[in-house]
């Protein structure tokens, strides 16, 4: 990296250093994911402070010191006002910032992650469901970053995981269930499966999954369970092969059970 660059991207998560800075991590699409120290960025009314908080979308100058990098001259591309303005894409936007500190490496570009994150933030925040929202960006990720299993043939048979025909809603879930194992890899049809599996996926959920995959972006008529299950089984599926567990799943879960109970 040159000794002073303009980028563009966005603040995936910050912490504190000494008295009044700050360091943040920030994605950005040509130097990947970059740490950068934000200097006085902790004094009382610093215009730098509120510039860099997790989720905006900067533009900046990055400046490489003797022994850490400096972020200056922030400037405000998108803050997503409307999505902060509901807990539960606020939620999902500030976990799918995190889930990408986690498994990025530093200085590793990425341009194709970033711009999965830049779609998902704009759809949250034009009102996107935010399961479908996170399922979706996690689902694409996985499969960018060499995690994502086959999931058009099965990984024991070999056979079509789902029929050349239409699916219809009610088609026998049950018997028709497809197994996720992530432990393995691979995703197996109803005969090749053992009986107890970690993740099961309907096949109208692993067909919606297949249509992401290649390339379609959210669509807006997903059933919400079908979209749930898929941000389950990614979220179950990341944890076993990245061995990092995404602690917002929890918080996920407990912000439903608030929501069911009123
Ligand atoms: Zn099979």
């Amino acid at each position: 990296m040159a000794r002073e660059v303009q980028v563009e991207g966005v603040v995936l998560r910050r912490g504190y250093i000494g008295e009044y800075d700050k360091w943040v991590s920030f994605l950005t699409p040509e130097h990947g994911k970059l740490r950068l120290r934000v200097r006085g960025a902790r004094k009382p009314k610093s215009k730098m402070g509120m510039l860099t908080e997790p989720l905006n979308r900067l533009k900046a100058r990055v400046i490489e010191g003797r022994s850490q990098r400096l972020i200056v001259q922030p400037q405000l591309i998108r803050s997503y006002v409307s999505l902060r303005a509901d807990l539960e894409r606020l939620s999902v936007a500030l976990a799918l910032c995190e889930t990408l500190d986690r498994w990025l490496p530093e200085e590793h570009a990425e341009p194709e992650v970033y711009a999965t994150l830049i779609v998902a933030l704009e759809a949250l925040e034009a009102g996107a469901p935010a399961e479908q929202a996170a399922a979706w960006a996690l689902w694409r990720w996985l499969a960018m970053l060499g995690y994502c299993p086959e999931v058009e043939r099965c990984g024991k048979c070999g056979k079509a995981l789902l029929p050349s025909a239409p699916l219809f809603e009610d088609e026998n879930e049950r018997t028709h269930n497809i197994a996720l194992i992530p432990a393995d890899g691979v995703v197996l049809c109803s005969r090749c499966a053992p009986q107890r599996e970690e993740v099961m996926l309907t096949p109208a959920a692993l067909k919606l999954l297949q249509q992401w995959l290649q390339g379609e972006r959210l669509n807006s008529d997903a059933r919400p369970e079908t979209s749930r299950s898929l941000m389950r089984a990614a979220l179950g599926y990341a944890e076993c092969v990245l061995e990092s567990p995404v602690r917002w799943l929890e918080f996920w879960e407990r912000l439903n059970t608030l929501r069911e109970n009123g």
